[in-house]
């Protein structure tokens, strides 16, 4: 399938072409049709699927036509990065387009916004909380949406955002095209899809294997042993772009902190930065300035980078789904990429679940010039237990040192050392 089947105005051709895009991805190939046509669309997907463009596409070619400086589609995300990203996406698609987008979130000054939204904007969009300020303040009228999407809902609900996103609906106009996009469907999101959309038209993307593309390995350790074992992976390595996953903030923090003062071009993404602080921190992951990110799951949630490396998963992620989420940071469209995992005594009934979910025993790591008996060697990660010898898998050489499929990374880099 070509994307001049969809018979885009030329202006948005334009934009596609710009953004690389020669073929739709599968939820593009069939989303696109019935949203051109003005259906209401229910799509179960999630980052990394070519969502975005699913929805923009349809909201430029009907917006087009006349471009009123008055808000006519509204597009609802959990997250300020988020927000941003569909905004880039819009400015992208829609460079040639001549219609304007802003953004709404919180986190950052009222006033610009403001400004922005005087000037006038075709499409919004918006956090709910900040959304429902402007509401507030008639600094943005609803009233002529025409098209609304919701995105990442699954989230919204899981950020508590859900009795804001119905006040806004309330303010929207009955007669528009409803667009919901959740890579889950709990209850809660099945009864709003219920009462926003109209004869939906469902697409779903499975989602539930990680891509093949993506190869796997899990490396048990002692949790002492954990941030000196992560060291130990990035050791020598400058080519790679890396995004590390930690179950906590404060663990992010420390973490993203502690490869800085080694000499790692190493950025930390969690709630407690500011705005202006996490915008930083993405784009210098994005651009190349850090090669390494390290994030919680709810700061990371949605945020698309392309090329990521690899994937590192120094806590578990509590649930399978989560795992599947963060991996899909790697091994996008034609890149190939690794997911490791650090695993502990504790992690057991997890890492059973990983195996299941991926389909077979995921290849356990051991790196032979590790020394998995040691005492701790960072002093703030020392647990009070001890660590007990482990039974080691076979050896295995440097993990980074295997040049992916696609030719990606160099390999070995002397100019960063893991230095300890
Ligand atoms: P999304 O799921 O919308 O966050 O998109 C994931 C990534 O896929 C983004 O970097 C998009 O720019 C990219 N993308 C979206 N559609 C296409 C396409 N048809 N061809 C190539 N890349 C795409």
């Amino acid at each position: 399938m070509n994307f001049t089947e969809f018979a885009f105005h030329p202006r948005i051709a334009a934009g596609i072409q710009a953004a690389g895009y020669t073929q739709p991805t599968p939820i593009q190939a069939r989303a696109l049709g019935p949203a051109l046509q003005g259906r209401d669309i229910m799509g179960l997907a999630q980052t990394g699927t070519g969502k975005t463009a699913a929805f923009v596409l349809p909201i430029l070619q009907r917006l087009i036509h006349r471009s009123e400086k008055s808000c006519r589609a509204l597009i609802i995300a959990p997250t300020r990065e988020l927000a941003q990203q569909t905004h880039q996406a819009i400015e992208t698609l829609g460079r040639r387009t001549g219609l304007r987008s802003a953004t709404v979130y919180g986190g950052v000054s009222i006033h610009q916004q403001i400004q922005n939204l005087k000037r006038g904007a075709d499409i919004v969009v918006a956090c709910p909380g900040r959304l429902l300020d402007h509401v507030g303040r008639k600094s943005l009228d609803l009233t002529r949406i025409e098209m609304l999407v919701i995105d990442e809902a699954d989230q919204m609900l899981d950020m508590g955002f859900l009795p804001d996103v119905r006040r806004i609906l309330a303010c929207l106009p009955q007669q528009r095209q409803n667009m919901l996009f959740s890579a889950t469907m709990p209850d809660e999101i099945r009864t709003l899809a219920d009462n926003l959309l109209k004869d939906p038209v469902t697409v779903q993307i499975n989602a539930a294997k990680p891509a093949d593309t993506v190869q796997h390995a899990l490396f048990p350790v002692a949790a002492h042993l954990k941030t000196p074992l992560l060291f130990k992976l990035l050791h020598g390595n400058d080519a790679l772009s890396v995004l590390v996953f930690t179950r906590t903030k404060h663990r992010a923090k420390r973490l993203g902190e502690q490869l800085a003062r080694a000499g790692y071009r190493s950025a930390s993404l969690q709630g407690n930065l500011s705005q202006n602080r996490r915008q930083a921190a993405l784009d210098g992951f994005r651009d190349g300035t850090f090669q390494i990110l390290v994030a919680t799951d709810i700061a990371a949630r949605g945020i698309d980078v392309a090329k990521v490396s690899h994937v590192i998963n120094y806590d578990v992620p509590s649930t399978t789904d989560a795992y599947i989420h963060r991996i899909g940071r790697t091994g996008r469209a034609t890149c190939s990429g690794d997911a490791f995992t650090l695993v502990t005594e504790e992690d057991g009934a997890m890492v059973r679940a990983i195996d299941r979910v991926i389909g077979h025993r995921v290849e356990r790591r051991t790196l032979p010039d590790f020394d998995y008996r040691a005492r701790s060697q960072e002093p703030d990660t020392v647990r009070a237990s001890a660590p007990r010898p482990r039974r080691a898998a076979p050896p295995s050489p440097n993990p980074f040192a295997r040049k992916s499929a696609s030719g990606r990374f160099a390999g070995n880099s002397p100019s960063y050392r893991g230095g300890r």
